[in-house]
C-alpha cells in the first residue's frame, strides 16, 4: 500500500483505497429476465442474431414490386403503365410470384414476391389498383431491403458487460430473444448511526439534527441502479448496532453505514460493533472531504446463526424459493462505513461506493464523469489530500464556479452544486483562469424499476 504524502504516512491514497475496493467486490451471479424487466442492468452474455436481420427479402416503401426492365422507359413524360396483379401487406405470409409485364402492390416490410427486381416508391405512381402508372425507372434492389442487410446469423449484437439501454432493448428483442442473462439489480442497505439523530418530520431538540444521511444515500445508490433500503435511525450503542447491521446483512448485496467510525471516539460504535463480523479496514484516506474510511466484508455472527438460522432471511425475490447455495456465516457482504458529516458521505459515496455498485455488476462504467472545465474564482485545498469541492459546472461555456461554505458539515451547498472540482494531492491551491478536473454528479435517475421483475426459469 503506497501512502499520499511523505508527512501523512498513514493516509492511504484515494486510488489505492478504491483499487483495494475494486479488487474485493465479485460481480452478483447472472440471472436470466425477461426482456421487459431488464433496462438498465448489465448484460451478462453475448447476445447474437440466431438468424440473419432482417430474416427475409422485403420492401422499403409502400410502392409496387417490379421488374427493372419493365420500368426502363418510365419518366415525368411518358409514365408506363402496368398491370396490379395482387396486393402484399406487412405480415401476409402468403407466396407470391411477379410475372414479367406486371406488378404487385407492396406495403413497407412486406415479404418480397418471388421474381421482384425493385420496388418503385407509391410516390412515384398514380397509386392506381388494378392498373398503375408508374412515372421512373428503377435499378436492382431499389428500396428493397435484402435479408441480413442489418446483420448476419452469429453475429454479436449487444455483447457482455453492456448497461442495457433502450435501444440495445430493441435489438436484443429484434433479435428474437424474450430473456436474456443479467446481473441483478444490487440490492443495498443504508443505515445511520448517531445518538444525534433525529427523524425528519419529528420535532427536533437542541443538540439533536435530523437525519439527512441515510435517506440521500440510499437515493444515491438508487441514482447508480441499486434497490436501496433505508433503515432507521441508529443510535451509538454496540447492542443496537449489531443487530440492527445484522438485520439488513441478510437481504443485501451491499451495506452501507454513516457515522460513527470517526478518529478514535468512544462513541464510534460502528468500528467497534464490527470488528465483530468480519474483516473491514478502517482507516485514513488522503482525501477532504471524507478522511475517515472503512471498508470490508462482513457476515452474519457466527454467534447468532446457528440458534436462529436464516431468522431474518429474505430472499432475494418472491420467486426465488431456491435455498442460498451458502450456509448463512459463509455469505460476506461488503459494506462501506463513510464519514458521518454528510458532505463527506456524500463525496464518499460517488468516488468509492459507486464505482463498487458499478464492479457488483461487472460494470466499471459508473465512475462519475470527469471533464475540465475554467475556474471562475480560485481556491485552496491541504497538502496531501485530494479535494473534492463543491461548485457549479456551466458545461457549454466550459466554466466551474467553486461554491462557499464548503466546511463537510454545510449541506446547504450541496444542494447547490451539480459538480465536484478535483484538486490533486499535490496542489495546494488554484487561481480564476486554471484549468481543473471536474467530477460531474449525475444528473438522470439511473432506472431501478425491476422489483416486480419475474426470473425466467430455464
Ligand atoms: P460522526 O462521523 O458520527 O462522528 O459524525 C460526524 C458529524 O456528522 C457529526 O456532526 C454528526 O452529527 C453528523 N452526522 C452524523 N450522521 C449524520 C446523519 N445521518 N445526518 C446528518 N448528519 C450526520
Ligand atoms: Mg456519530
Amino acid at each position: 500500500m503506497s501512502h499520499a504524502h511523505a508527512g501523512d504516512r498513514d493516509l492511504t491514497s484515494v486510488a489505492d483505497h478504491l483499487a483495494e475496493i475494486l479488487r474485493t467486490i465479485r460481480p452478483l451471479e447472472p440471472t436470466e429476465l425477461s426482456l421487459g424487466d431488464v433496462y438498465g442492468l448489465v448484460l451478462a452474455e453475448d447476445v447474437s442474431a440466431a438468424t440473419p436481420l432482417p430474416s427475409f427479402d422485403n420492401s422499403a416503401m409502400d410502392g409496387y414490386a417490379v421488374r427493372v426492365a419493365d420500368v426502363a422507359a418510365a419518366t415525368e413524360e411518358n409514365p408506363v403503365t402496368l398491370p396490379v396483379t395482387a396486393e402484399v401487406a406487412a405480415g401476409d405470409t402468403g407466396a407470391y410470384a411477379l410475372q414479367p409485364g406486371t406488378s404487385i402492390k407492396i406495403m413497407t416490410g412486406a415479404m418480397l414476391p418471388h421474381g421482384t427486381e425493385a420496388v418503385i416508391p407509391v410516390e412515384w405512381t398514380d397509386g392506381g389498383a388494378a392498373r398503375v402508372a408508374i412515372r421512373g425507372k428503377a435499378d436492382y434492389g431499389h428500396s428493397i431491403r435484402l435479408a441480413g442487410g442489418d446483420a448476419k446469423a452469429g453475429e454479436v449484437l449487444v455483447s457482455a458487460g453492456t448497461q442495457l439501454r433502450p435501444m440495445h432493448v430493441a435489438v436484443i428483442a429484434a433479435a428474437g430473444r424474450g430473456s436474456v442473462l443479467v446481473r441483478p439489480r444490487p440490492r443495498v442497505a443504508v443505515l445511520s448511526t448517531g445518538s444525534e439523530l433525529a427523524e425528519p418530520g419529528a420535532p427536533v431538540v437542541p443538540g439533536r439534527i435530523w437525519d439527512s444521511n441515510s435517506f440521500m444515500i440510499a437515493a444515491a445508490a438508487r441514482e447508480a441502479g441499486c434497490l436501496a433500503y433505508r433503515q432507521a435511525i441508529v443510535p451509538d450503542h454496540p447492542d443496537e448496532v449489531l443487530p440492527a447491521i445484522e438485520d439488513q446483512l441478510v437481504r443485501t448485496d451491499l451495506m452501507i453505514t454513516t457515522g460513527g467510525v470517526s478518529m478514535g471516539g468512544e462513541h464510534d460504535v460502528v468500528k467497534a460493533a464490527l470488528q465483530q463480523l468480519g474483516t473491514i479496514r478502517f482507516g485514513k484516506v488522503a482525501m477532504q472531504p471524507g478522511m475517515p474510511q472503512g471498508f470490508g466484508t462482513i457476515a452474519v455472527a457466527p454467534a447468532v446463526s446457528p440458534e436462529e438460522p436464516r431468522r431474518r432471511r429474505f430472499r432475494r425475490d418472491p420467486y426465488d424459493t431456491a435455498e442460498p447455495s451458502q450456509a448463512a456465516g459463509e455469505e460476506r457482504v461488503p459494506i462501506f462505513t463513510l464519514p458521518g458529516n454528510p458532505v463527506s458521505a456524500y463525496v464518499s459515496f460517488q468516488v468509492f461506493a459507486r464505482p463498487a455498485i458499478g464492479a457488483l455488476q461487472g460494470y466499471d462504467g459508473l465512475g462519475l464523469e470527469s471533464v475540465r472545465a475554467e475556474l471562475t474564482g480560485p481556491l485552496r485545498s491541504p497538502p496531501g489530500r485530494r479535494s473534492f469541492l463543491r461548485g457549479v459546472l456551466d458545461r457549454s461555456r466550459g466554466l466551474i464556479t467553486p461554491l462557499t461554505g464548503q466546511g463537510s458539515h454545510q449541506v446547504a451547498t450541496l444542494g447547490k452544486a451539480n459538480a465536484l472540482v478535483v484538486v490533486p494531492e499535490w496542489v495546494v491551491q488554484l487561481a480564476e483562469g486554471d484549468t481543473a478536473e471536474v467530477m460531474v454528479l449525475p444528473l438522470t435517475l439511473a432506472p431501478w424499476g425491476a422489483r416486480k421483475a419475474r426470473a425466467v426459469r430455464k
